[in-house]
């Protein structure tokens, strides 16, 4: 057949070709071998290779992603001094080519001279008659027409495809808020577009922790440079690991208000990775990082929501009238609730010193919880904002038994008036938001607490004789009637300053009542922690022990007969009257202060300076 001849049979045979491809469902390699079979039966062609341009690289045609072995990828730039002359040549460029075995490679290209193909095959008598012709060029143009007319119906197809397959991922993400899904969904729909590709999740740490997708944790200080880069500046990043021989492409999980972390695919070296593939790449870490987005979004709001309430329903109790021990309890639960931290403690500063109060943990009396607590005092003699601590051990050389450590300042107007700490034997146990969660809880019940700190001073203030700073009578009077209903016995004392009218005349009023001070402060010692003492009216001051027998009481108040006299100046000596009760008597405070009045009034008849008691039998 003349080669004329030949031209018009391929151009009408390729228009075959082109009619039977031009609506294929992306099977790349029909139309191919279509062509293979009419270069066979033209130029006797035995063995024909097509490799796809893609950007600036020509990589084998592949079909269910097997690449061909033999044929490597190959830049534009290494082959195009090839190509200056004419679109074929068949001088061998690639390492496996010899004399023996010459290939002829056509260049395909598109209206305005970019490359779109290259058809490599072997070079027969035939071929070789047939591109000495005019009929090269119309052979290279028609091929070239088809390539990009299949290449175009091609990219459609797939772009369908990836568009359909996007549009379920994003149908899927929307419906849910939850970020592992979303993860996991986002590694499924690379494993399914393209299956030789490894991909990887590197997450910044603001993410939800309890999610099972593996994924790791960005870090500055060890991610690889083309990472950090990617991270920074929300662009596609790519880098060739020379170890593993894969080359990672780094993309961005880019939301509207952050990036979230990297989606990492680790490429094999060998393979191509295309711009369509890149794009859909691109497109999915976006999606991603949308729903990642919506869903912290939606989880943020909730928990504001919740936040709010639990602030609400724990200010709406403080400020109930409730005592200020019940107040901490309850504080300390709804922290518990909250936060989970394993210590728990509110300090209040007082003139003597740190009180730790009971509904702390009792960790905080050991050295070690002091030791904390010391250090939280320390900043906030410094300063007056809260302390947060991810790791405690890397402030001091000695080893602690908890690392993360959160203190609140307790504030009256102010002035700090405590503190509380929560700790966690894990360090960056507490996070950020849990910290301003805490702070605002503290400082919402700091004025609950405060009002009621207040209101127990003023109670102590009304409790107590200005004087004498000694309880009053009225105290007094509830505190011995509610101690006969609880305990067992008590011993009851009425001790009355012996000629205290005489002292008053000599020295004057303002003498006697630093008299009357110089006593209370010796009663005061004397009671301290085991009963209380009161200024029962004028210059006569009362003593109560609870749990105390006849004995004691009796033996307690001989001390006072020695002691008032030597400690008073100028000095001066009581009469005291004891008198004690037991649960069995049956009698009332009244009928106990009114024998030991008996017992104070046989003590002064008896000539002053001495005790005298009752006995309770010696009253019915
Ligand atoms: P007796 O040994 O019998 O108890 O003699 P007395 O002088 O202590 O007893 P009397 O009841 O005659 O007088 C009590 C005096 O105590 C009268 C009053 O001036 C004095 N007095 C009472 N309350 C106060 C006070 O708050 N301050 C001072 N300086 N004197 C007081
Ligand atoms: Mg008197
Ligand atoms: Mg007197």
């Amino acid at each position: 057949m003349k080669n004329d001849a030949i031209m018009m049979h391929i151009k009408s045979r390729i228009l075959d070709v082109y009619n039977e491809n031009l609506l294929v469902n992306g099977t790349t390699m029909k139309w191919f071998n279509d062509l293979k079979i009419i270069l066979s039966e033209y130029f006797g062609v035995e063995m024909a290779h097509y490799l796809i341009f893609d950007l600036d690289t020509f990589s084998p045609l592949r079909e269910n992603h097997a690449y061909t072995k033999k044929m490597h990828t190959i830049k534009w730039l290494e082959i195009e001094a090839f190509f200056y002359e004419k679109d074929f040549t068949e001088i061998p460029f690639w390492d496996y080519e010899n004399d023996m075995s010459k290939l002829v490679k056509i260049l395909l290209r598109d209206p305005d001279n970019k490359p779109i193909g290259l058809l490599v095959m072997d070079s027969t008598v035939k071929w070789n008659e047939f591109s000495e012709t005019e009929n090269m060029d119309e052979f290279v143009c028609t091929i070239s027409k088809l390539v990009k007319t299949i290449k175009q119906s091609i990219i459609l197809v797939q772009q369908e495809n990836q568009y359909r397959h996007l549009f379920s991922v994003t149908k899927a993400f929307n419906s849910t808020l939850d970020s592992g899904e979303i993860l996991n969904g986002t590694l499924f729909a690379i494993n399914n577009a393209f299956p030789q590709i490894e991909p990887s999740l590197i997450l910044s740490n603001d993410q939800d922790r309890k999610t099972s997708v593996p994924y790791k944790l960005f870090d500055y200080t060890s991610e690889r440079t083309a990472t950090v880069d990617a991270y920074v500046s929300g662009e596609i990043t790519t880098e060739f690991e020379q170890d593993s021989g894969v080359r990672l492409i780094n993309v961005p999980i880019k939301g509207k208000q952050a990036i979230y972390g990297i989606l990492q695919l680790a490429v094999p070296k060998e393979y191509f990775f295309s711009t369509r593939q890149k794009e859909f790449a691109i497109s999915l870490a976006e999606i991603t990082g949308s729903a990642l987005e919506n869903a912290k979004l939606y989880i943020q709001s909730h928990k504001l929501v919740s936040d709010l309430q639990l602030i609400n329903e724990t200010s709406h109790t403080l400020n109930r009238n409730i005592s200020l021990d019940e107040m901490l309890v309850f504080l300390r639960n709804q922290l518990m609730k909250s936060f989970l931290p394993e210590q728990i403690c509110f300090v209040f500063i007082e003139e003597e010193g740190y009180r730790v109060s009971t509904a702390s943990n009792d960790y905080f009396h050991t050295n070690e919880g002091q030791l904390y607590i010391q250090h939280v005092a320390n900043h906030f003699n410094k300063v007056k904002d809260s302390l947060f601590i991810a790791d405690f051990n890397r402030l001091t050389k000695l080893k602690y038994g908890y690392r993360s450590l959160v203190a609140v300042p307790l504030k009256e107007q102010n002035t700090i008036t405590g503190f509380s700490i929560v700790l966690h034997k894990e360090p960056y146990y507490f996070s950020f938001d849990a910290f301003k969660l805490m702070q605002s809880l503290i400082q919402h019940s700091s004025l609950a607490i405060s009002n009621s700190t207040l209101r127990n001073k003023l109670q102590e203030m009304v409790n107590r004789d200005h004087l004498t700073n000694l309880f009053a009578r009225k105290y007094l009077d509830k505190y011995v009637e509610s101690s006969m209903i609880e305990d067992d016995r008590g011993v009851f004392a009425l001790i009355d300053i012996d000629d205290f009218k005489q002292v008053n005349d000599t020295y004057g009023h303002q003498i006697g009542d630093e008299i009357l001070k110089q006593i209370a402060s010796i009663i005061q010692k004397k009671v301290v922690e085991k009963g209380i003492g009161a200024r029962w009216g004028g210059e006569e001051l009362a003593l109560y022990y609870a749990q105390m027998t006849l004995e004691e009481g009796i033996e307690t108040c001989k001390q006072l007969l020695v002691s008032i006299p030597l400690e008073t100046n100028p000095s001066v000596t009581v009469s005291i009257g004891v008198s004690s009760w037991e649960q069995r008597n049956n009698i009332d405070f009244r009928d106990l202060f009114h024998q030991t009045d008996i017992a104070l009034y046989k003590a002064k008849n008896k000539g002053k300076n001495q005790l005298s008691f009752m006995e309770v039998s010696q009253l019915s």
